[in-house]
């Protein structure tokens, strides 16, 4: 049990060495710190790392120096990575900034489409059926375009709008082949994120999604997306139960081929 996907105080969650003792509590066999990383140079992205306070960019040796220090102290595998931004617009930057830091691997995410975060609801509460279906479209776009690009190990929450009402249950069976397809033809696997799982019972990828990437055999990593200690143990049952439930064995992507 790797759990390969969780947040520190590089980014939105709680100190290093509190998430590696919760880890270690959990009987996980490994954590990997993937705090969020983004180097667009669109205005809106400067903008939102200044008010988040993202700036892992600026921070990963003073984090790898601090994994080092918790490596030697603990029993459990601890992985120095990342979660990135994308935006095909960004993909020099991403590509560039990657193989200066050499994370031990890197998750993708798509967080935002047209400069507008898709987890925030109240953003399209008053968007046309038309505007919102015109947002899923373009999220499914930058999704495949991340697989595609072969720049990151894992891509994370594959279905994260169905964390969003005005959003939710917009996605196709179209979209899910498409990127079934992309992942079918990749190197970069999708991750089994339960970040949602105990708060709003949904698990991504949700049912339908789920089925039709195991159709096109693809492989999963899995993840907790966790914030704070209690979070780490609390989703390593999840994470089990979901496991055992649906016969995965996962897969770590820091032994496949970089
Ligand atoms: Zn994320
Ligand atoms: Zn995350």
């Amino acid at each position: 049990m790797h759990d390969l996907h969780s947040h520190s105080n590089y980014s939105d969650g709680q100190f290093l060495s509190r998430m590696v003792r919760a880890a270690e509590r959990a009987g996980l066999d490994g954590i990997g710190f993937t705090d969020h990383c983004n180097v667009s140079s669109l205005t809106s992205a400067k903008d939102a790392r200044a008010m988040f306070g993202f700036n892992l960019d600026q921070t990963y040796e003073r984090r790898r120096h601090a994994i080092n220090h918790l490596r030697a102290e603990s029993e459990i595998e601890i992985y120095d990575a990342v979660e990135m931004d994308y935006d095909t617009r960004d993909e020099a930057g991403i590509r560039a900034f990657l193989s200066e830091a050499d994370f031990d691997y890197t998750i993708g995410s798509v967080h935002y489409v047209m400069e507008t975060n898709v987890q925030v609801a109240s953003a399209f509460e008053d968007n046309s059926l038309d505007e919102r279906k015109n947002i899923v479209d373009r999220y499914f776009d930058q999704l495949v375009a991340l697989i595609d690009s072969e720049l990151f190990d894992i891509a994370a929450h594959v279905d994260l709008l169905e964390r969003t009402p005005p959003l939710r249950g917009l996605a196709t069976e179209t979209h899910y082949r498409r990127v079934a397809n992309a992942f079918a033809n990749s190197r970069t696997v999708p991750e089994i994120n339960v970040g949602r799982t105990l708060s709003d019972e949904i698990i991504h990828p949700r049912s339908t999604f789920f089925e039709i990437l195991r159709e096109y055999n693809v492989p999963f990593t899995i993840g907790s997306d966790s914030h704070r200690p209690n979070d780490v143990t609390a989703r390593a049952d999840v994470l089990k139960d979901v496991l055992s439930e649906y016969d995965i064995d996962p897969v770590l992507p820091c032994n496949q081929e970089k």
